[in-house]
């Protein structure tokens, strides 16, 4: 019997799941509960041709995931029967406290809790899955694996920001990045795929939310989320980068609150706010169909990008790799054309035909004469979670915690 690791990544009205031979990668089962805590539930649990879909309220997350515990024994896969060695949590934001993986412990749970001011969207519901997790799952150990912890050596010239040192000191304001499992799991395939220990790659995760990194020599150099999620690239609903005396502006001009605000940035703007659709595939739709303004969107999208790729080849003194993946990266061959049209000067060059060829495998989509190597790569958050997690459990550091 192969080891195997339920992966969790519980956010505030949902819980999704997978349970991974993190060994062969393979996807045992899988599920999502959904509309916890409203009057009608959702959930969809997946095991080989078996697929369960329910509709029943679900009181709250331990309930939620309970009826998963209950649903693996009446449907499979039997939990007991699979070697479940490690229950691995998604967790958003990890601040300074954490640079890797963590067994949970009481003293874990109250650091991911003294940091949901950070992320209360996000750490709030994830410490929630943890505690439910221990609840439901009590003799399984289980780990926290930070969406931060990729970045947590970043260069200082890179992480700090030119703020008055007291205050950031103060308040822990730095860039701490986010998407840093997806980050570390793509950039690893990408310096296996080459060969080269010392690659210089950027990667650019593109789904909902999108971000850029930098990665030198298996290290992150630089990346596009600061403190929060929402600096750096155009994304489905978040502005990314925005003078922030805008805040100001709106504050005096438009008599807006700091939540208001907030909202603005984060949900309703970015190709949302631009188009009306935070999909990449309706936006795409309209800009075909004609519309000026979607194509002026993904021109404001795609120019981002740009910049980004050029900035992190001057961070790192040129690049080998670029690599695309996430949804619209893996998905949308007329972005990836258009962000690469204006790299010539790095000397790369995309074949039409890889680029256009439809698959979900990783692949090569750069010219054999190209200088970087461009890449698509499907991210596996849920794997690199389980990996992470077997491999802290069969090293020292197991029991530690903080
Ligand atoms: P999340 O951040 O929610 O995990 P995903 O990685 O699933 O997001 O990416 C979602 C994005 O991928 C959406 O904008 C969606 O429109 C886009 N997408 C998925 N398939 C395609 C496609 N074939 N062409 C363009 N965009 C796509």
């Amino acid at each position: 019997m192969s080891a195997t690791v339920l992966v969790i990544n519980s956010g505030s009205s949902s819980i999704k799941y997978q349970l991974i031979n993190p060994a062969t990668g393979d996807s045992l089962a899988s599920g999502l509960v959904e509309r916890i805590g409203e009057d009608e539930g959702h959930l969809v649990h997946k095991f080989g041709d078996v697929r369960v879909e329910e509709s029943d309220s679900i009181l709250d997350h331990g309930a939620g995931l309970r009826r998963v515990v209950e649903l693996c024994a009446e449907v499979g896969p039997d939990l007991n029967a699979s070697g479940v060695i490690a229950v691995g949590h998604r967790v958003v934001q990890g601040g300074a406290l954490f640079d890797r993986a963590v067994r949970v412990t009481e003293d874990v749970r109250d650091a991911i809790a003294s940091l949901i001011p950070l992320a209360p969207l996000h750490n709030a519901p994830n410490l929630r899955g943890i505690e439910v997790g221990q609840e439901v799952l009590p003799d399984i150990p289980h780990v926290a694996v930070f969406d931060t912890a990729f970045f947590q050596h970043l260069p200082k010239k890179a992480a700090n920001y030119a703020l008055e040192r007291v205050v950031a000191r103060k308040y822990g304001i730095r860039r701490y990045g986010a998407h840093g499992t997806s980050h570390q799991y793509v950039s690893q395939r990408v310096t296996e795929l080459t060969g080269r220990e010392d690659v210089k790659q950027v990667v650019l995760h593109l789904g909902n939310g999108a971000s850029a990194s930098a990665v030198a020599s298996g290290s992150a150099m630089d990346t596009s989320m600061g403190l929060t999620p929402l600096e750096g690239l155009v994304m489905g609903t978040r502005t990314g980068d925005i003078d922030p005396a805008t805040v100001f502006h709106l504050v005096r001009v438009a008599g807006m609150s700091v939540e208001q605000i907030d909202d603005l940035f984060n949900k309703r703007s970015g190709l949302k706010g631009l188009t009306g659709h935070n999909d990449m595939r309706e936006v795409r739709g309209m800009a075909n169909a004609g519309d000026v303004g979607a194509r002026e969107s993904l021109d404001i999208y795609v120019h981002r990008l740009r910049k980004y790729v050029g900035a992190y080849a001057a961070v790192m003194d040129g690049i080998d790799a670029l690599t695309f993946t996430a949804g619209i990266g893996e998905n949308d061959p007329y972005l990836r054309a258009d962000v690469c049209e204006g790299l010539s000067f790095l000397g790369l060059e995309i074949d039409p035909e890889l680029n256009a060829a439809r698959s979900s495998e990783e692949r090569v989509i750069s010219t054999p004469d190209s200088k970087v190597t461009v890449y698509v790569v499907p991210t596996n958050e849920e794997l690199e979670i389980a990996r992470q997690s077997v491999a802290l459990l069969s090293s020292p550091e197991a029991a530690n915690a903080v």
